[in-house]
């Protein structure tokens, strides 16, 4: 096995959304290394600032249709 693996974070939709509320995080966005999980109503609230400075998706598990996730 190699160790590389043990550094996958865990999958986008068992983390908790970095916008400061509860919700599971359903967006998994990247840039030079770095990992932030979103919730759907942050992903959607930020995605514009995050694709100017250069945030790439990594993991989107959003289902079909309108959000029913959101919290905050
Ligand atoms: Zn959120």
């Amino acid at each position: 096995m190699s160790a590389a693996l043990l550094e996958i974070p865990l999958s986008v939709g068992q983390q908790k959304c970095d916008g400061a509320c509860p919700a599971p995080a359903l967006v998994r966005v990247t840039k030079d290394g770095q990992v932030l999980d979103f919730c759907g109503h942050h992903y959607r609230k930020n995605d514009v600032d995050l694709f100017a400075a250069g945030w790439d998706v990594l993991e989107d598990v959003r289902p079909i249709g309108p959000d029913t996730t959101t919290i905050g």
